[in-house]
């Protein structure tokens, strides 16, 4: 099979919370067959920003369990390997600092010290997904601020402005895209006031320090994509593509999560061997035309981006 002329870096960012489940291994395979078919690396980030919930021994299992299933990264993991590292993300501190300096030099930014008492007072009783749109509260009257802003005395986190305008992209499974930032999330959260990192900042600096020119992930992240475009052109880089896959869902039709152990590794691994996981998430995938055992690598030369259901869940039956 001819290699597609551009190679496409992926990577795979588990947050070390709990044992992987039938989704997480999903979204891994398909961000290794996309970089596998392409000549591209795939690299292993271990996302502990979460300092209460993460554990470096979920981490650790995380890497057995990849290793089992044969999805072999080149750079990353626990040991480091690789120019870009460290690849935990607890470790990487000074990194964000530096991005986060120059995030403030664009006088985007601003210290907020609502509560999340402050800030759900100030929401629609409409908005019932979850979802919280920031009032601007603590937003100074000037912005872009001619002058760096002094930290208040109370804790305070740090917000980037968003601007009340589209941004869009297309997604290589969902395809064309657009979000007004203003109206989806309001001015957004880059280092919480207990002093840990966002996720919207982490994942965009490491990415774009990584070189990773591909991001493969579900599709509860999609519109996050817009809040990482706009940091990625703040800080001069250029964006990956997107990719986001539909959630697997379980029979009662709930997204898989990490508390529900039914679908877990630990039971998988107990129950099915390698080839026979990998062999069902191909046919999920719309890969192969039946879900009889496989490796990974034996799915190089099936992959089509094409090939994914753009639907919202794929369901377990
Ligand atoms: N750490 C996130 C997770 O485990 C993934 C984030 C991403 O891929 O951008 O769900």
């Amino acid at each position: 099979m001819p290699t597609d002329p551009t190679p496409r870096n992926g990577r795979f960012a588990p947050s070390p919370t709990g044992r992987m489940h039938l989704g997480n291994i999903f979204t891994a395979l398909i961000s290794w067959l996309s970089a596998r078919s392409s000549g591209g690396k795939w690299i292993l980030r271990i996302e502990d920003l979460d300092p209460q919930r993460s554990r470096r021994e979920y981490a650790r299992i995380i890497e057995d369990d990849l290793s089992w299933l044969g999805l072999d990264w080149d750079e990353g993991g626990l040991d480091n390997r690789g120019p870009a590292g460290p690849y935990s993300q607890s470790c990487r501190d000074d990194i964000y600092t530096s991005a986060l300096s120059k995030l403030n030099s664009t006088g985007l930014t601003y210290p907020c010290t609502c509560t999340k008492a402050d800030i759900m007072a100030t929401q629609a009783p409409h908005q019932s997904d979850g979802r919280i749109v920031y009032s601007g509260a603590c937003r100074p009257s000037v912005i872009p601020s001619p002058e760096p802003f002094g930290m208040p005395v109370k804790p305070a986190a740090i917000r980037l402005y968003v601007p009340d305008s589209e941004i869009g992209f297309t997604d290589r499974v969902y395809g064309p895209q657009t979000v007004n930032l203003a109206r989806h999330c309001g001015d957004f959260v880059l280092r919480r006031a207990d002093g840990a990192w966002a996720y919207q900042l982490a994942v965009v600096v490491d990415d774009a320090a990584m070189g990773v020119t591909e991001v493969v992930r579900g599709n509860d992240l999609l519109l996050s994509a817009a809040q990482q475009i706009y940091i990625y052109n703040l800080l001069g880089c250029p964006p990956p593509e997107f990719a986001h896959l539909p959630l697997i869902c379980n029979k009662a039709g709930l997204r898989l999560s990490k508390r529900d152990e039914s679908l877990s590794m630990a039971q998988l691994r107990s129950r099915c061997t390698p080839g026979e996981i990998i062999g069902r998430l191909a046919c999920m995938a719309g890969l192969t035309p039946d879900a009889a055992p496989c490796s990974p690598g034996e799915l190089i030369p099936l992959f089509n981006w094409s090939a994914i259901p753009a639907t919202p869940k794929i369901q377990l039956d």
